[in-house]
């Protein structure tokens, strides 16, 4: 490819609008072209990066005995009303109609269909297992759509399906996979971790991700890890032990006390001149439109997805002092100030409060704890004498580093991570509510066992960047770059120089690799900075000193400069192509 012909625009700045890296190097590197929010154009460049990773999942999809398939992007809304999720999915749901005013909807994920599609056709234990899978675009409303690729509303999905006669026959695809998808991010030249995770909307009960740690914002994810075992967890699903600590307060009786101004847990502790530890906060969240209460030992955070799963929600957000006021009924209580407990908080939306307790509060003894009364506490409580034990007592809290780790006491380490991809064991979620049966080899009818994979194509081209960059632009891991190198003859006005740079250029396209020459009659360093911006993997330049046989060979990974004989260029290159698999 002619760099005079390439159809890409490279921009002198950022964009103002992008906070991440890969964001704005894919922008300013003529990658992607913004059409609305969160929908990208994939300009020819991008396009290459994404087909390279499309192949590389297909390759090792395949190797792992899964076949593909392409599933319709719109969907009719009868399939997902079967599978129950046509009410419970929310706005990231695009919902529209057609003409004869049929609901339908925008693939957000393809459960349903694949269900449909097993159900028609796999009859029999003996068709069994089948593991189907697509690379197809997605449509989210995401509340959020931003950090371009990474967290787009349309984006480009790799999403399988497996259907089993039984749980260990899922087990083992399940493993399956999870060796596929390590395969699949090493070659794309990402080093990922396999965390466990919460099973969110898709449901399901084991689930697992693929993190690609990182130190930046785009790490949307807190992954909680211990270098001592392999334990790692995503936040929203990550446990802990936590060291021994004072739970019993030194009250002698249960009274309820003035505390004035006492707004915040620590000036309360700072007041009662006692630790955290031995206060019970509560706050107030709004779950599917329903009030909930959360009851935690004060010195530790609500884990907002654990609560959510509690009490089997699929929104959540904290409520408004006003909604609070509500709850509380005819007693008037500025709920912004605090003092927020228990007791006393009747219904909401006509919904009853339900309460969930964090394990933490259970063995708690003599403690403080709001009365829902301005300027005061009850003090030196306790469970089934002034306050009730709620029903619901379970992990709501959120892991702090330190911690001790579930699997070997050491304490936790904590970093963010970038979701590329995740494994769910689904079990019978979509197959029981969808009729979706076989006859088993006992003669008797069963739905089948499912799990289900996705990979972000799109967001893994983008945590590639992210992975990979300096301040001078992208870093392509080779099997993924959308050219391996370029060729520039400094000046094309050299006859020489054009004469090698052309020969070169021919011998890399003869023996399959995919390069570039910069033949734009542009000031070097124009060309240097779109060729290190754009990422080209090798850099082949030449100039002057080809009078004396050489040219300059750069490695954009390390920056490594050297100077050799064309030929030797040429052959690093062929050599590392042909090595990429
Ligand atoms: P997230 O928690 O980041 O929203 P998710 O749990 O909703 O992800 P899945 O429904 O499991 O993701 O989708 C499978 C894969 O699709 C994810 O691992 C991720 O790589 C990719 N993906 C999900 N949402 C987006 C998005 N909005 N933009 C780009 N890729 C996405
Ligand atoms: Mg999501």
């Amino acid at each position: 490819m002619k760099m005079s012909k390439l159809f890409v625009q490279t921009l002198r700045e950022f964009p103002s609008d992008a906070e991440v890296i890969s964001h704005k190097m894919l922008v300013r590197a003529g990658y992607i072209r913004k059409l609305t929010s969160g929908v990208y154009n994939y300009l020819p460049l991008m396009w290459r990066v994404l087909k390279k990773v499309e192949n590389i999942v297909r390759e090792e999809m395949d190797k792992a005995g899964a076949q593909e398939l392409l599933m319709p992007f719109v969907q009719p809304k009868e399939l997902w009303e079967e599978s129950g999720r046509w009410e419970v999915y929310g706005k990231e749901l695009m919902r529209l109609k057609d003409r004869h005013n049929r609901e339908m909807c925008l693939g957000p994920t393809h459960e349903e269909i694949i269900t449909s599609i097993a159900r028609d056709g796999l009859k029999s234990y003996k068709q069994l297992p089948v593991n189907l899978y697509q690379i197809q675009s997605k449509f989210r409303d995401e509340v959020r759509p931003r950090f371009g690729l990474l967290r787009g509303r349309e984006f480009i999905m790799k999403d399988a399906y497996s259907f089993d006669t039984s749980e260990e026959g899922l087990k083992k695809e399940y493993e399956n996979m999870a060796k596929a998808y390590s395969r699949i991010f090493k070659r794309c030249g990402l080093n990922t971790k396999m965390v466990q995770s919460d099973s969110g909307a898709i449901g399901g009960s084991v689930s697992h991700e693929f993190m690609v740690i990182t130190d930046t914002d785009a790490g949307e994810n807190d992954v909680f890890y211990c270098d001592s075992c392999d334990y790692a967890a995503n936040s929203n699903h990550a446990i802990s032990n936590l060291p021994e600590t004072d739970i019993v307060g030194k009250y002698e009786k249960a009274e309820i006390i003035n505390t004035p101004n006492t707004h915040s847990i620590e000036e309360l502790s700072d007041f009662l001149k006692i630790p955290s530890t031995i206060i019970v906060k509560t706050l107030v969240y709004i779950v599917d439109k329903k009030p909930v209460l959360a009851l935690i030992r004060a010195d530790k955070q609500v884990e907002e997805t654990k609560l959510m799963n509690a009490v089997g929600g699929v929104d959540i957000r904290i409520a408004t002092a006003g909604e609070i006021e509500e709850m509380m009924g005819a007693n008037g209580f500025d709920a912004a100030k605090g003092f927020i407990g228990p007791n006393g908080l009747k219904e909401y939306n006509g919904y009853p409060v339900t309460v969930v307790a964090d394990n933490t509060v259970k063995e708690m003894k003599n403690f403080v704890i709001g009365i829902n009364q301005e300027d005061k506490h009850g003090v030196g409580y306790n469970w089934g004498s002034e306050v009730e034990l709620p029903e619901v007592v379970t992990d709501i809290r959120l892991v702090e580093a330190g911690e001790l780790c579930p699997q070997c006491g050491k304490p936790l380490k904590v970093t963010r991570g970038i979701e590329v991809g995740n494994i769910f064991q689904l079990g019978t979620k979509y197959s029981k509510p969808m009729n979706a049966v076989f006859t088993d080899i006992d003669g008797k009818t069963k739905p089948y066992v499912m799990g289900c994979y996705g990979i972000g194509i799109s967001r893994t081209a983008a945590a590639a960047v992210e992975a990979h960059y300096d301040e001078f632009g992208i870093k392509w891991p080779l099997a993924i770059a959308p050219y391996h190198a370029i060729v520039i003859p400094v000046s094309t006005k050299d006859e020489l120089q054009m004469k090698v740079a052309n020969d070169i250029y021919v011998t890399l396209k003869k023996h399959g690799v995919e390069a570039v020459i910069d033949d734009r009659d542009e000031r070097p360093g124009v060309k240097f900075k779109d060729a290190e911006l754009i990422g080209f993997p090798y850099i082949i330049t030449v100039g002057k000193s080809i009078n004396e046989g050489l040219v300059e060979f750069k490695i954009r990974e390390t920056n490594e400069k050297s100077q050799m004989k064309p030929e030797d260029a040429a052959e690093i290159v062929v050599t590392a192509v042909h090595n990429i698999k």
